[in-house]
């Protein structure tokens, strides 16, 4: 796992300060002073670097958007009030009435919502694939197409994508592409393979304890000669570019959306969030090898697990090849019934029962009654939720006491 040793250095070092206070203000000011009217006009035109409004941006936000930017090798990032919020600011930035999105993979029930029901409403309509419909997806762009939504896993389908195949249809059509990469954070470094915007949902894995809810967009930066966003797809963009050269997807999203939509960060949850990413390339590994270690002992006992780690799954290639650093906390068991579900959800000594994943405790959930419970039959078939399905995070616990308890649990 020498992947996550850069990060060590790298996270613990940017996150602490080297004079006065070691760790990160937390500046709870809504508002700030601007001593003189001719500061007031260069804070709100760009010239002065000064905070305008906490809407607008935090020096304790801040800090955790150039480390999240930097994780990532983005040129800028936006944190958000939840992951629903980075997803909601990287789309609507870059959409208007009319518009299509093709959204590959997952999905998160959330965003599943967003595009098919909210963004609906507004004149926007989604079209949706499994990861593996490579040629559908590539037919289905038009000309109104502005996105390509890709998740790094499905959730909870546990399906894989081929992320650079995806990449290569968005980049080849000059259509973004924007990953939510909340279940593989340094696992998978999608700007590397081709993305142009990475969201997350900091709430998970990143600060890790289920104390702070929070999102995070991370863009990268325009290219100094041809660029997808210099094409009349992206028209509006122009006078991004002229403002602010490559840094323009970070005023795009922070006047298309942060500004007039409000989903912004509190000083409160960045600085929660960055005491996570102080130990987060410590956790990921550790986590990463339970959830082998479990859904393999699990698997062998004749449990019906989920996970791409098992050579039965139709992604176990990808797994090893492209996922090679792991991918994430989740595994799934489907238990058969409704009732054997909840049997084991009521058994279970060690697992949580929450909708929350990526926690430093493991977690369980009963997918069809909760998340779920509000989709047709169609649509969850669509996306993987059977009446049985447990949606299990692992967490720091000792794997062996994990595989003991839920066995138990399953009897
Ligand atoms: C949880 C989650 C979200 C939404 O994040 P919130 O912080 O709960 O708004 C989006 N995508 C994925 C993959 C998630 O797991």
């Amino acid at each position: 796992m020498t992947h996550f040793e850069e990060y060590c250095t790298k996270f613990v070092q940017s996150v602490g300060n080297k004079a006065g206070a070691i760790s990160p203000a937390i500046v709870s000011s809504a508002a700030f002073a601007y001593e003189t009217p001719e500061t007031a006009e260069g804070i709100f035109n760009g010239s002065v670097k000064k905070p305008l409004y906490s809407r607008m941006g935090n020096p304790t936000t801040a800090r955790l958007e150039s480390i999240m930017a930097e994780m990532d090798g983005g040129i800028g990032a936006v944190a958000t009030s939840s992951g629903m919020g980075a997803t909601t600011l990287a789309t609507m930035s870059l959409l208007a009435s009319g518009d299509e999105i093709i959204s590959i993979g997952g999905l998160f029930g959330g965003t599943y919502s967003l595009f098919n029901e909210t963004l609906q409403r507004f004149g926007i309509t989604t079209h949706f694939f499994d990861v593996d419909e490579l040629e559908a997806i590539q037919n289905t762009i038009t000309e109104k197409t502005k996105i390509l939504f890709l998740e790094s896993v499905g959730n909870p389908n546990m399906r894989l994508p081929d992320i650079k195949a995806v990449a290569k249809i968005a980049n080849d059509a000059g259509i973004a592409l924007i990953v939510d990469n909340t279940i593989t954070p340094l696992s998978i470094s999608p700007l590397k393979l081709g993305a142009d915007i990475v969201v997350y949902s900091t709430t998970k894995i990143i600060s890790g304890s289920s104390n702070a809810l929070g999102g995070c967009a991370v863009f990268r930066a325009i290219n100094e000669g041809d660029d997808k966003f210099k094409t009349p797809r992206y028209g509006w963009m122009t006078k991004f570019i002229k403002g602010a050269g490559k840094m323009a997807l970070i005023p795009n999203a922070k006047k298309r959306a942060l500004r007039d939509i409000g989903m912004s960060a509190n000083a409160q949850a960045s600085y929660q969030t960055m005491l996570g990413l102080e130990t987060l390339a410590l956790r990921l590994p550790r986590v990463i090898q339970s959830v082998e270690v479990v859904a393999k002992a699990l698997d062998d006992e004749g449990l019906n697990i989920n996970h791409p780690c098992l050579s039965k799954h139709p992604h176990h290639k990808r797994y090893q090849e492209d996922f090679s650093n792991g991918c994430g906390t989740l595994l799934t068991i489907d238990m058969g019934s409704k009732e054997a579900a909840y049997s084991f959800l009521n058994k279970t000594k060690i697992a949580t029962i929450t909708a929350n994943i990526g926690d430093t405790r493991t977690l369980a959930l009963h997918m069809a009654s909760t998340i779920y419970s509000d989709f047709d039959d169609q649509t969850r078939k669509f996306l993987g939720i059977t009446d049985g399905l447990i949606r299990i995070s692992i967490g720091l616990e000792n794997p062996q006491d994990i595989i003991d308890d839920f066995l138990e649990a399953a009897k």
